[in-house]
């Protein structure tokens, strides 16, 4: 005799396999717990569990299809950071599904696409705070700092920090800080990235969005925002 196991199965029986383990589990984290009042400090707390390896215990089956895959997807924060592999953002803000909005590319800057993006999620789905998260050890910034000549498409990401170091000071050997550099160009693409748009400068003028500057530590996993 076969037994065929469908989809629907197959979840009623991971659900109950997930139900038995529940006893251990943590409360979810939703997106709607976020507020912009609270979010700096659920970002922080959040890398604080994440410091301590003490992350939430995420229901995956919940948080994917009972609650965002179902209900549609409502992120309160939108994140602007790196293609690193070493800064995942929702394991660095120990966050689940549906809750940020994020953006990610080679030296964390903003173009047409990322602003675009964070206009949709801003003006559509709710989005009431940005963080621009550089980090430390960014190959892209490191490049641009050298001035390194790099093939193909990749002079796309140097060319688009450059403008946010014009300015910093040189060190005796007459080179820019990285550690700066990286900072810089947060603030910079941050600026700009509401400068260059209508829809984020009048949230923000409104008071509905608030744009956030941090880096993080690839080393130690802190995230240090910015004033
Ligand atoms: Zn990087």
């Amino acid at each position: 005799m076969y037994i065929i196991i469908t989809r629907s199965l197959l979840t009623a029986a991971l659900s109950l396999v997930l139900a038995s383990c529940s006893t251990t589990s943590q409360p979810v984290e939703i997106s709607t717990e976020i507020t912009p009042e609270n979010a700096l400090l659920a970002l922080k707390a959040g890398n604080a569990r994440y410091l301590d390896g003490d992350v939430r215990t995420h229901d995956w089956l919940h948080e994917r299809i009972h609650k965002t895959g179902a209900e549609g997807q409502v992120p309160s924060i939108g994140v602007l950071t790196c293609a690193d592999s070493r800064t995942p953002p929702e394991l660095i803000f120990d966050q689940g599904i549906g809750s940020l909005f994020v953006v990610r590319v080679a030296g964390n800057f903003q173009n047409d696409a990322a602003i675009g993006t964070f206009e949709y999620g801003t003006a559509v789905l709710g989005v009431h705070t940005i963080v621009v998260l550089g980090h430390t050890k960014c190959g892209a910034v490191t490049a641009t700092v050298a001035g390194k000549k790099l093939p193909g498409k990749m002079p796309a990401f140097t060319s688009a920090i450059q403008p946010a170091l014009a300015g910093l000071p040189k060190g005796a050997d007459g080179t820019i800080s990285t550690t700066d550099a990286e900072i810089a160009n947060v603030r910079w693409q941050a600026a700009e990235l509401v400068k260059r748009s209508d829809i984020l400068s009048k949230a923000k003028a409104a008071g509905t969005l608030n744009i956030l500057c941090a880096i993080y530590d690839v080393e130690t996993g802190a995230v240090r925002f910015l004033d």
